[in-house]
């Protein structure tokens, strides 16, 4: 029988997750799997990351999706391969030791190296994640996070044509710029708590799909999900306020039974 796969918490512990995949064979899913591809070219990820837990977490997942991957624990070691070999993006933790993560990440900017940079931060380091943005990381996420939203950032910045707005979020007429967290329907800026803010961005990450308001709860609060709450109706509610009632299309849309996505084609 195959076990559940995981997802990781701060404190690096796995956790039971009902979707995305980690386990089992890796090496024989990595040989006919070819999400880790891009083109016919294997994609070399350098995962910079103290924490062991988190670090293997990442390289099993990443492995299993046929990405090529190598791990420093230390943040001169990293900085050094990230110097010295052709890889195709970096994970970077913030808090390592040695040079930090964001010291890495100006270096490399500073010597005009281009390597997309994808940061890992916790939910308290607001400020550290800004200012990675404004340093030049392509994008971050969010810990404890899902080894697929892994993947799709991953192929979301090495897709990405040179040139293209970085860090900016579109669905149809509505913008979200992760930097100056401005939010944009049509010419028409609209104003979001925090809470709010993250949770537009998540339905705004993967338009179409549809997220359970488990699902919202363990992203948007980090706590597990009681169904006798109504707080994700409340705050579903308030954006669409916000983001929908003065416009002609409606973009939040309610998957009865199921949970809420954002129209992927408006
Ligand atoms: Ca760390």
């Amino acid at each position: 029988m195959r076990a559940l796969p995981r997802a990781i918490d701060r404190t690096g512990r796995g956790r039971r997750v009902a979707r995305g995949g980690t386990t089992g064979d890796a090496r024989a899913r990595a040989r006919r799997n070819t999400v880790g591809h891009f083109g016919s070219k294997v994609v070399k990820v350098l995962v910079i990351e103290d924490e062991k837990k988190i670090a293997s977490f990442v390289r099993k997942g990443l492995e299993a999706e046929g990405f090529m991957v190598e791990v420093s624990h230390h943040g001169d070691e990293g900085y050094t391969l990230a110097t010295s070999r052709p890889y195709d993006v970096a994970v970077l933790d913030i808090m390592l030791p040695g040079r930090d993560g964001l010291s890495i990440l100006r270096n490399l900017r500073d010597r005009k190296i281009p390597l997309p940079v994808i940061l890992l931060t916790a939910r308290s380091e607001l400020n550290e994640r800004l200012e990675g943005l404004n340093l030049g990381a392509d994008d971050y996420l969010t810990k404890p996070f899902y080894i697929e939203e892994l993947v799709a950032r991953i192929h979301a910045v090495t897709r990405r044509a040179t040139g293209a707005p970085q860090g900016i979020l579109t669905v149809g007429d509505l913008s979200m710029n992760l930097l100056t967290r401005e939010v944009k329907r049509g010419e028409t800026a609209i104003e979001l708590t925090p809470r709010e803010f993250t949770l537009l961005e998540h339905l705004m990450r993967s338009p179409g799909r549809v997220l359970t308001r488990a699902q919202i709860c363990e992203r948007v609060w980090e706590y597990d999900f009681d169904p006798g709450t109504n707080l994700v109706e409340v705050y579903i509610q308030r954006l669409r306020k916000k983001v929908d009632a003065e416009a002609p299309v409606k973009l939040i849309e309610t998957v009865r039974g199921v949970g809420y996505r954002l129209k992927p084609r408006p």
